[in-house]
């Protein structure tokens, strides 16, 4: 078997693994790069792809699959899938043809999308000589790792996972996994989150502060999995105000409640967006912006989106607050904020005067939990590849794993291949 590292080495984004015996050839996850990069996408596979998995809905890992659909690939491979994923996929790649350059449009999109094939948690599909198993990962609905065997090896590809509680998914579990290879996530492979309980209640306690001084608290949110985990949160602890969900927030819910098996509690979702008010316009937006409460919007990192709107409106008084509940990529307006307090409200950056605070939400294991799965599923020959992280991030973590478990540890570069 063979494995050729097409993108997401020592960077985030960019994610594609293929996977070959010599006569099938399978990609697993085919992303696009976030930031500004010449390539928008990894160079496509030198062989024919008999099938496409994708991981999850994430651009980072699932966005340049229309590009096999374009050209010389007219029919294309199966793209397999689970329910959310093909529901959450149309929407997340059509706003990205909006504001992005890609080498494919809209055409290859609906093209890739009628190749789908669902799958479901536990299942397995057999593709040639090639076997692939999907679990769980809990990193956001619909998120899987993939079990690959073939000629008698065994490949574990964790994608972005998460082994920690949340309130919108289950989390990960990998124990009995003994594989021969594994890939897997380096993203937080120098951090630690804090505790989730004590982000939480921080959180609320932060929120309620704010609303019982009058203020409003801006939730700046991605528009999957992020907005819903808040509102859970919200509705965990009670949190009784004003509660407004504006942005591509709303239609992701709405796709969402359609696969209640892939939610950790459907009904605690339903009931928090039963408590919302859903922005249909301008005049919406004003109002929500005008009394004590909570908006949450998309954009997650300021880049676009209603949040605009919400900043120029509430920036600029001390009573309101912004609150960060997700990483902020150098270079975007919300890591500016952070860092700087100045925000770009009409086009030049100007001081901020409401409060600004971040929460550490993430959905991806930290530290601790890459070092844990590596010590559970590591027999003595299973070798490591570090991908999806910084370039800081995968070198140290492959590191580690040599001298803290004495297992071979790679951190492949883009178009490296490894036979097994
Ligand atoms: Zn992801």
């Amino acid at each position: 078997m063979e494995l050729m590292f097409l993108g997401g080495c020592q960077t985030v984004g960019g994610s594609g693994l293929l996977i070959s015996n010599g006569e099938t050839n399978i990609l697993v996850d085919y992303g696009v790069y976030m930031g500004k990069k010449d390539d928008p996408i990894p160079e496509l596979p030198p062989e024919d792809v008999d099938a496409v998995f994708l991981t999850h809905v994430h651009l980072d890992h699932a966005g340049g699959a229309p590009a096999l659909y374009a050209g010389s690939y007219p029919d294309g491979p199966p793209v397999y899938v689970t329910p959310p994923t093909q529901s959450l996929l149309p929407l997340l790649i059509d706003d990205m043809l909006k504001i992005k350059k890609l080498p494919f449009g809209k055409k290859e999109e609906n093209r890739m999308l009628r190749k789908a094939q669902i799958m479901n948690y536990g299942d397995t599909v057999k593709i040639n000589g090639i076997i692939v198993e999907i679990v769980n990962s809990g990193h956001v609905p619909g998120a899987y790792s993939t079990i690959i065997k073939a000629d008698g090896k065994c490949v574990f590809y964790t994608s972005d996972f998460n082994t920690s509680q949340t309130r919108l998914v289950k989390s990960a579990n990998f124990n009995g996994l003994k594989p021969d290879v594994v890939v897997m996530e380096s993203t937080y492979a120098l951090k630690e989150h804090p505790e989730r309980s004590q982000t939480e209640r921080e959180f609320v306690n932060a929120v309620l502060n704010v609303v019982e001084g009058g203020g409003v608290v801006l939730i700046p949110a991605f528009a999957v999995a992020r907005s819903q985990e808040i509102l859970c949160v919200l509705e965990k602890y009670n949190v009784e105000c004003s509660i407004t969900l504006d942005g591509m927030a709303r239609d992701a819910s709405r796709l969402l409640l359609q696969h209640p098996d892939y939610l950790k509690d459907y009904e605690a979702l339903l009931r928090a967006l039963s408590k919302c008010r859903w922005v249909r316009g301008f005049h919406d937006r004003v109002e929500a912006a005008s009394r004590p409460g909570v908006i949450i919007s998309t954009a997650g990192m300021l880049k676009g989106g209603p949040t605009i709107h919400y900043m120029r409106m509430l920036a600029k008084d001390s009573e309101n607050a912004i609150f960060l509940v997700s990483f902020q990529i150098p270079g975007t307006p919300g890591r500016m904020l952070l860092d700087t307090g100045y925000f770009p409200l009409y086009g030049k950056p100007e001081r901020v005067n409401a409060q600004i605070k971040f929460f550490n939400f993430s959905s991806h294991a930290d530290r601790k939990m890459l070092h844990s799965l590596v010590e559970s599923v590591s027999k003595r020959s299973t070798t490591f590849f570090t991908v999806h992280g910084e370039k800081d991030a995968c070198r140290t973590l492959a590191e580690e794993i040599e001298e803290n478990y004495g297992n071979q540890a790679i951190n492949p570069n883009v178009g490296e291949t490894y036979t097994l």
